[in-house]
């Protein structure tokens, strides 16, 4: 226990200052990214090394972008909102990415789920990382299901997939920056959405087996 005291105030420390960092670079970044978009509009047609830098640019905008959602204060929650529609949108922009990996999203809401107090767009970041990554987690195809409902006073928001799992060792280090099994993962998602999850007063649990497939559980206080 105190080990995980430890590290999670190392985390938070190292999350402050990534964060500053990160708010530091983001207007050279910006800066930046203008003059190579201009020098790209005169190359004359020649413009495939500009691509590459802007699209080297853009990786390094959303690295950032993860970061800085690390330093906002505890958020302010003014507005409650519907569960079941702000799902639907994440399914819906989730579907473009899960058609190219053959994999079907199946949605299953209870009956009268209640409003949740929260920052709207925080949430649909972590939906649409979970989603993604369990799609992610199925080269081959299948089914994944995201459910809504209420258990034990909590809204429980499950995604379960029939891909890979995650092996025994690699569930201690899910949540630690930068760990990442995908060639071009950025291992920040699930960093970003515990800390988010984390600032609603709720929890992330994981069920895996390998080969067989993983559930991600998130629950949020009713109020
Ligand atoms: P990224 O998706 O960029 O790799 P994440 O923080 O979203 O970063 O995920 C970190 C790692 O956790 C992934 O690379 C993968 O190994 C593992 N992981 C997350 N979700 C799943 C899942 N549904 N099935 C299997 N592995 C997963
Ligand atoms: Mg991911």
């Amino acid at each position: 226990a105190e080990e995980l005291v430890r590290k999670s105030e190392l985390l938070s420390v190292i999350g402050q200052m990534a964060a500053g960092v990160a708010h530091e670079i983001r207007n050279p970044l910006t800066s930046l990214k203008g003059f190579v978009q201009l020098l790209r509009a005169h190359s004359g047609g020649k413009d495939e090394y500009y691509r590459i830098m802007l699209s080297e640019l853009d990786r390094i905008e959303f690295i950032i972008s993860e970061f800085l959602v690390l330093a906002k204060p505890q958020v302010v929650f003014q507005r409650k909102r519907e569960m079941q529609p702000l799902l639907e949108q994440i399914v819906m922009i989730a579907d473009t990415h899960a058609i190219m990996y053959n994999v079907q999203i199946l949605t299953s809401y209870a009956d009268n789920l209640p409003a949740i107090v929260c920052e709207e767009n925080q949430l649909k970041q972590v939906f649409l990382n979970l989603l993604k990554n369990a799609v992610e987690a199925m080269p081959n195809g299948g089914v994944v299901t995201v459910s809504a409902s209420v258990e034990d006073g909590m809204m429980l928001i499950a995604f379960t997939d029939q891909g890979c799992g995650i092996a025994e060792e690699q569930l201690l280090k899910l949540g630690e920056p930068f760990f990442t099994t995908k060639p071009n993962g950025t291992g920040l998602g699930l960093m970003v959405s515990y800390k988010i999850i984390a600032n609603h007063g709720g929890t992330i649990s994981v069920c895996s087996k390998e080969e067989t497939g993983t559930t991600f559980e998130i629950r949020l206080p009713v109020r």
